[in-house]
């Protein structure tokens, strides 16, 4: 029995449905990461979980009990948004301690569980100043120790490292992750940053129009995406999905499929069934190009119409026959602008879709 369960989970808003039939498992000490493009329904999922949005249909379990009909405060719950209101005129020791103070704890246990986070959160030096003297790292910190001290049965995090600068959200992201790893509990966090789910994640539910289009580990929804959409959301620069038409197995020595890719005729190195003769959806990362010295049966050829510098890397758009082709390579190896050139989509690294958009196993 997973932690969090929820079955069918719907919520709708007038004509909208914000979150479609969801169902979703998290299990005790696992890290879920609902990601989405703005608006596709995570902070209403997580809402409802929490208790602060009722759901038109569907159930909420909260290890094993039904909590639909439950307040936010009967759930057990921790949950932190992206503003953290702390209490500014109360010093973080205080901060730390109001939940406790609001369940009766007795005050031996109060300091020693306060001494507890702040020890876990690296905030001991802090504990009496007022949050007005934290850094917004500090005061998240504070935030995140405040959620945790009552030792909640889950926890909710709504985009908690958003409000962060660059390099502070990547400190954080490792203290999270560590932090959540040893609480052991599970735990669901909203965020639109693809890199903040594939570090913190141990899994992934990317979200569309309300819908889950994908749960899998970090490295599954990037190297195996279920759809175009998942393809498309995931990875940067973005996946060129290019569309494939008169498939057919290649009959030369080579095998492979023979395509008309970008109106070229092009091998690409995959195998699908004999008799796979409908259009297609070829996904290739920009990482996934070779660049070669001349055109050749499993290349597409095309002009560099822009170069953007990456630093180590170089990004080149490339103007083909039918589309724009998003190709990195080595900086040093990155040819001139107007340059005519030859790409190779790398074996292994060759994603196929459907005419639904949906994945094709190879
Ligand atoms: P973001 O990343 O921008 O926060 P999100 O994925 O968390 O987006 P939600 O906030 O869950 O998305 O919103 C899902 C949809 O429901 C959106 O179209 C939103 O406009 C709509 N919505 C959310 N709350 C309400 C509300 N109280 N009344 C009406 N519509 C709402």
């Amino acid at each position: 029995m997973a932690d969090i369960e929820l079955r069918n989970l719907t919520k709708r808003y007038g004509a909208l449905t914000a979150v479609d039939s969801v169902d979703l498992d998290v299990e005790a000490g696992e890290v879920m990461c609902l990601l989405g493009p703005s608006g596709c329904g995570k902070t209403t999922t997580l809402r409802m979980i929490g208790g602060l949005e009722w759901a038109n249909e569907g159930d909420i379990f909260i290890s094993g009990k039904r909590v639909n009909n439950l307040k936010p405060a009967q759930r057990n719950i921790a949950m932190v948004f992206q503003f953290y209101a702390l209490y500014p005129s109360l010093t973080v020791a205080d901060n730390l301690a109001f939940p406790l103070h609001a369940e009766n704890v007795d005050k031996a246990e109060i300091d020693r569980r306060v001494q507890h986070i702040a020890n876990i959160l690296e905030l001991d030096h802090a504990l009496g100043r007022i949050p007005g003297r934290l850094s917004e790292g500090e005061k998240q910190r504070v935030a995140v120790g405040r959620a945790i001290i009552r030792n909640p049965q889950c926890f909710l995090f709504d985009e908690p490292l958003s409000r962060l600068d660059i390099a502070l959200r990547q400190e954080m992201r490792g203290q999270i992750k560590m932090l959540l790893s040893d609480l052991n509990k599970a735990s669901v966090i909203v965020t639109h940053d693809q890199i903040e789910a594939l570090t913190i994640g141990d899994r992934i539910a990317v979200m569309n129009d309300g819908l889950i289009e994908q749960v899998a580990i970090p490295h599954d929804i990037f190297a195996s995406p279920a759809n175009i959409f998942v393809a498309g959301f995931i990875g940067t620069p973005q996946m060129n999905l290019i569309a494939g038409r008169n498939v057919k197995p290649n009959s030369g020595d080579e095998g492979g499929v023979e395509l008309q890719l970008c109106r070229q005729d092009v091998i690409l190195p995959v195998e699908l069934a004999a008799s796979y003769n409908a259009d297609i959806t070829v996904g290739v990362r920009p990482r996934s190009f070779d660049l070669a010295s001349e055109s050749a049966a499993d290349t597409i050829s095309g002009m560099i119409d822009l170069i953007e510098p990456m630093g180590a890397e170089t990004l080149l758009h490339l103007t083909t026959e039918g589309e724009e082709l998003r190709v990195v390579t080595d900086h040093r190896a990155a040819p001139p602008l107007g340059a005519q050139i030859h790409v190779r989509p790398r074996a292994g690294q060759i994603h196929l879709f459907d005419e639904r958009g949906m994945r094709i196993q190879i």
